[in-house]
């Protein structure tokens, strides 16, 4: 059964290691578990709070806890919310269509109560994308799971067209069948959907060699309140700006993606991920910056700094083979400041082997130190790490991410004032935050940076919410004063939405507002997601 206020499935774990509590108390401080809600209560706070304000609904469930689970997402703030009991509003009902038909019905049904939609994919949002809309008018979820699955594949292009709510399971399993993949990887594969990957610009694990979702996403269908928008899956198309465009990464704003044509892969022959040790961070910098100028067929590059490649190596337990490769690296020269990469090849069994021969090369003449099955370890948990969240929490630690990218010029100086400002955040409460970063998706002309904090959780759920919030805006203010974009792949939300401005300018913000005001002109799809919703009052609920 999935987790109602945590990640993933309860019957899976990733127990911390041995070790992890003295290091977690080294970096972070010691800490106690916290007293949880319980399940039954908050449902039960949910009954006994504002009834539903949705007219009876065949497609619309309005039973409490249904309408818990639809409240939130993954962010800290939604994960503090849950596991304090504090949740605040949750929607009026969830709605689950099958078909594109259903979905017209909800936007009309929802265009005459003056109710506010928000479509809900598989739930992962980390950006408040789906918490209470804007203003104070019925909610309606809309849960996209039973418009799930492969609905074609048409072999002569490759192209497979899938409903929004199609997990990352369900995609690969599907094209499997017929010797294909997306190459699609995000951390939050499990559970996450193709509709949700579409609205967000999600980028997969293996993007360089398979692309972000944008060069996956060929076409489809959104159903709007203003109508319905085909977008033809043309391999490229000079027929003025692209529409497409638009609605990547338009997080629920626009309308529904009710069908995904998805552009695959053959599945790989081979697929090999390989781990390298770099003495000191810049060395390990200049390799991956000139291994992706070689532009080299290769799935995966990501290095991380000494602090991120320590607490890896603390966390990974089999704390005697951790003990030996630590020996073996001080020996080879590879001493504390050292830095990890793990590089990632996949496709044709030639053609893989080529490329990780000319890879390695080159890490290697930087100095970079080969060792053997770290890289098949990393592949082994790549998205069982996730679960690490719930571990930490129970012993009582926050832990949350962020993701910027910049030209290779301006990573140096992101690197250098991204962590040390979020540990120096609550520096006044008395209180240690242990950051930690990763170049994750490294492109020719720059690179992604992906920071991971943890902080003690406080007895009182709303001061861990200030102490994150506190994190969060010198964080962004850090992005934005050094030239990195809000986000590269988890989107705006809620939680970034007041530091879109700076990225776009006056004119491109009012230029979103215009495309949301087209396909929505009563402003009924998630407001206050993405860009401020206008706000209207809310009509009087009537049956409909
Ligand atoms: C542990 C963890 C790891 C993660 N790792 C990654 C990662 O590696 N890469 C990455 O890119 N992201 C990652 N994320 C973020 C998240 O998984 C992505 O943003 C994902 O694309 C969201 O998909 P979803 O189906 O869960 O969408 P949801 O969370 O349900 O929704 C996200 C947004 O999309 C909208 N939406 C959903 N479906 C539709 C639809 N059919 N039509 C219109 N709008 C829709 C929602 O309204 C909302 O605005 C991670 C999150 C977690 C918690």
């Amino acid at each position: 059964m999935r987790r109602w206020n945590g990640w993933g499935d309860d019957a899976t774990g990733f127990p911390l290691p041995e070790g992890a509590d003295a290091f977690l108390s080294r970096v972070a401080g010691p800490s106690e578990p916290p007293a949880d809600a319980a399940l039954a209560d908050v449902v039960a706070a949910v009954e006994a709070g504002p009834p539903s304000r949705l007219p009876a609904h065949p497609l619309v469930s309005t039973d409490a806890e249904d309408r818990l689970r639809h409240a939130r997402g993954q962010s800290l703030p939604d994960w503090v919310a849950l596991r304090g009991g504090r949740v605040g509003r949750v929607p009026d009902g969830v709605a689950r269509p099958a078909d594109d038909a259903d979905v017209r019905d909800l936007l009309r049904l929802a265009g005459s109560l003056g109710a506010r939609v928000v479509p809900y994919g598989g739930g992962t949002s980390v950006l408040g994308q789906l918490d209470a809309p804007d203003g104070d008018a019925p909610w309606l979820s809309v849960d996209l799971g039973r418009m799930a699955g492969l609905a074609r594949w048409d072999p002569t292009s490759g192209l497979a067209t899938f409903g929004p709510g199609t997990a990352g399971p369900d995609v690969e399993s599907s094209l499997a069948a017929v010797g294909r993949t997306l190459g699609h990887f995000p951390q939050s594969f499990e559970l996450s959907t193709v509709g949700g990957w579409v609205a967000t610009r999600s980028v997969g694990q293996q993007s360089i060699g398979y692309g972000r979702i944008d060069e996956r996403f060929a076409g489809g269908t959104v159903e709007a309140p203003a109508g319905r928008l085909l977008l033809p899956p043309h391999p490229a198309s000079a027929a003025g700006p692209d529409i497409r465009q638009l609605v990547l990464g338009s997080e629920g704003r626009l309308g529904i993606v009710t069908e995904a044509i998805l552009r695959t892969s053959p599945l790989p022959e081979v697929e090999r991920f390989g781990a390298v040790f770099f003495a000191d961070w810049e060395r390990g910098v200049e390799a991956v910056r000139e291994l992706a100028g070689a532009e080299l067929p290769l799935s995966m590059i990501r290095l991380s700094t000494p602090a991120e490649t320590e607490t890896n190596l603390a966390l990974a337990g089999h704390a005697r083979t951790m003990a030996a490769l630590r020996a073996y690296l001080r020996v080879r020269g590879a001493g504390t400041g050292r830095a990890m990469a793990i590089v990632g090849v996949a496709g044709d069994r030639d053609v893989a082997s080529v490329a990780a021969g000319v890879a390695f090369g080159i890490l290697g003449r930087h100095g970079g130190i080969r060792v053997p099955r770290v890289g098949a370890e990393w592949r082994k948990n790549r998205f069982r790490t996730a679960y690490l969240r719930n571990a930490l929490w129970d012993a009582g630690y926050a832990v949350d991410t962020l993701e910027t990218a910049a030209d290779w010029s301006a990573v140096p100086a992101l690197l250098a004032g991204l962590a040390p400002a979020i540990r120096r955040t609550l520096a006044p409460v008395g209180e240690r935050v242990h950051a930690f970063a990763h170049l994750s998706h490294v492109y020719p002309s720059g690179s992604s940076v992906y920071v991971t904090y943890v902080f003690r959780l406080a007895s009182d759920p709303d001061e861990t919410l200030r102490r994150w919030r506190t994190i969060k805006d010198a964080a962004s203010r850090t992005v934005v004063d050094l030239g990195g974009t809000i986000s590269h792949q988890h989107g705006v939300g809620r939680d970034h939405r007041a530091w879109l401005p700076a990225e776009k300018g006056a004119l491109g913000i009012a230029a979103i507002e215009a495309v949301a005001a087209a396909f929505d002109p009563d402003g009924i799809m998630a407001p206050g997601v993405l860009v401020a919703g206008p706000e209207r009052p809310a009509r009087e609920a009537t049956d409909a």
